[in-house]
């Protein structure tokens, strides 16, 4: 059970069992009861459950954050050739502008607004009274000075409690200026997560701009979904997919389009990086066009060429399997080449990985190339089946507070539906575990690790102090305490301002910063000389 962990502290006495009762010993019985079904020792002798996107208890410090977060900031502010105006007083834009990394870059046509904040700044009245005049005097402001193509409304916690009608107006004015607006109700105390709000940005995404355009695309293509693009890194997997021949007809939504969105259903497969944020589109996307999709993971040397090679058993061409053996070998050797001397310096150590809903599971492939060990592993928001994998999807419970998130009723549409592969080829591609199917993080994670959802701060340093991880994976909140505490911290959310880290060269940057930070002279002055070792030493003789 400990045998990780033990490996690396053989010189530390403890139990992870011990640890984790420790913890839980704590807290009050209530919250003792909670939490311990979110604290999983791993066992991969037999089949383990976690409990997974419920409530947060009251004041125990989560990481979490709203649906609002999840919706906007996520999954719809990336799309670059929108406007996305957030309905609400002026917190929740004025946090969320551009402090994600989702990068972008301007089209032929111009249309280009990721480095701007749109926002209704509701005031008293408009509680009082209502915003929806405000919200549309703002639509109409934002189209005449702009004219974009296509506008985005996000409601924010109160609009839903004052009743607001956002979805209205927006049919409304999509109406008066003569192009696609679409509102999400994603008020922040919806669901339990930013969760709530990836699911409810698909719904929004899907129902009202994915699939309007039929435009023929050429060659083998693809749609990346769930990359956001943070440091550049769909930039990097493109130029990947890009020397082994296939295209990215869009990407979900890392540099992201609206105009790209309209024919993405044309593409020959989905590509999925982020499972827990984009699953919903993916299946949809199924349902309705007929594209299967593959679990890709392009993060780290081995993992990227491994999701290569699904692609290659997908699109079963010899010529195009041969390009991508080839791209393999010479990437994965350059790679290889420029990682091996901070491999030397880092092999052994250990991580501890805190992040949203998916790069705790990717990044223990990056580790590994870099001869590290994952030691706990836990997301914010993930989902059971983002821990177990997707054959407990039939098992899991909707509880109340996630009940109000509208599951879309799908059908295959009568034209264009267009089956990618016959059934029995889809059925057979899905046993070998490419299409449709994705194993979750848990199966990765070894005997005596740790697995933690939503993690309170109580627990992160409670755990940091009884398994002295080399490094710490999360995300701004916590980096700085963590600090203090005389640990390197690194930010698997913003990449603290670096990156590319997917693909090859994401990997050679990646392991370039993590052996910058574990080695760095500067954690060996975290504590004063004088308690390190004391200066003055003195004897009191009694005569
Ligand atoms: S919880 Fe509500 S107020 Fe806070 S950021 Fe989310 S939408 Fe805005």
């Amino acid at each position: 059970m400990t045998a990780v962990i033990e490996e690396k502290r053989r010189d530390i006495d403890f139990d992870i069992e011990d640890v984790v009762e420790n913890i839980i010993r704590v807290y009050p019985t209530k919250v003792a009861k909670k939490r311990r079904k979110h604290i999983v020792v791993r066992d991969p002798s037999e089949p383990q459950e976690i409990e997974a996107n419920v409530r947060t208890v009251p004041g125990i410090i989560t990481q979490r954050g709203c649906c609002f977060a999840g919706c906007k900031g996520v999954v719809i502010g990336p799309i670059v050739d929108m406007i996305h105006i957030v309905h609400g007083p002026i917190g929740c834009s004025y946090y969320s502008w551009m402090t994600r990394r989702n990068q972008g870059v301007p089209r032929e046509d111009g249309h280009y607004y990721l480095e701007y904040c749109f926002s209704t700044d509701m005031q008293e009245d408009n509680i009082i009274f209502g915003g929806e005049k405000k919200l549309r005097a703002a639509i109409r402001e934002a189209y005449e000075i702009f004219k974009p193509k296509a506008i985005s409304i996000h409601a924010t916690c109160p609009v839903g409690l004052i009743g607001d009608d956002i979805h209205t107006v927006a049919k409304e004015m999509s109406k008066e200026l003569g192009i696609d607006i679409v509102a999400f109700s994603c008020e922040g105390y919806r669901g339990v997560s930013q969760s709530a709000g990836h699911h409810i940005a698909n719904n929004g995404l899907f129902e009202h701009i994915v699939g309007k355009d039929d435009i023929e695309l050429d060659g083998y293509t693809v749609n990346c979904l769930g990359e956001y693009n943070i440091g550049g890194d769909a930039w990097e997997i493109e130029r990947i997919l890009d020397r082994c021949g296939i295209k990215v007809a869009s990407t979900f939504s890392g540099n992201g389009s609206y105009t790209e969105y309209r024919r993405a259903h044309m593409a020959n497969v989905n590509l999925v990086q982020c499972h827990r944020s984009i699953n919903y589109m993916a299946e949809m996307m199924e349902t309705k066009f007929g594209i299967p999709w593959i679990k890709v993971n392009f993060i780290g040397v081995k993992a990227t060429s491994k999701s290569l090679r699904k692609l290659a058993a997908f699109f079963e061409d010899d010529a195009l399997t041969e390009q991508i053996e080839k791209v393999i070998e010479e990437e994965e050797r350059a790679a290889e080449e420029a990682i091996a001397p901070y491999r030397e310096r880092l092999e052994g150590k250990t991580a501890f990985l805190f992040v949203g809903g998916s790069r705790a599971h990717h990044y223990q492939d990056l580790f590994r190339d870099l001869g590290m060990k994952t030691i706990v592993a836990g997301y914010e928001f993930a989902h059971r089946d983002d821990y177990e994998g997707r054959d407990v999807l039939p098992y899991i419970k909707v509880d109340a507070d996630s009940r109000n998130i509208p599951e879309l009723d799908v059908e295959p549409d009568p034209e264009r539906f267009k089956p990618r592969k016959d059934p029995e080829k889809l059925k057979k591609l899905k046993e070998m575990g490419i299409v449709d199917t994705y194993e979750g993080m848990m199966k990765d994670m070894g005997s005596g690790t740790l697995v933690v959802d939503d993690i309170s701060h109580f627990e992160l340093e409670y755990l940091m102090k009884e398994l002295k991880p080399d490094i710490v994976c999360s995300g701004i909140k916590d980096k700085y305490v963590i600090q203090k505490m005389g640990v390197p911290s690194k930010q698997l959310h913003n990449y603290d301002y670096s990156g590319p880290f997917a693909g090859y060269k994401g990997a050679v940057n990646f392991a370039k910063e993590i052996d910058m930070l574990i080695n760095n002279p500067s954690w060996s002055f975290a504590k004063a000389p004088w308690e390190a070792s004391p200066l003055i030493k003195g004897a009191l003789i009694i005569e």
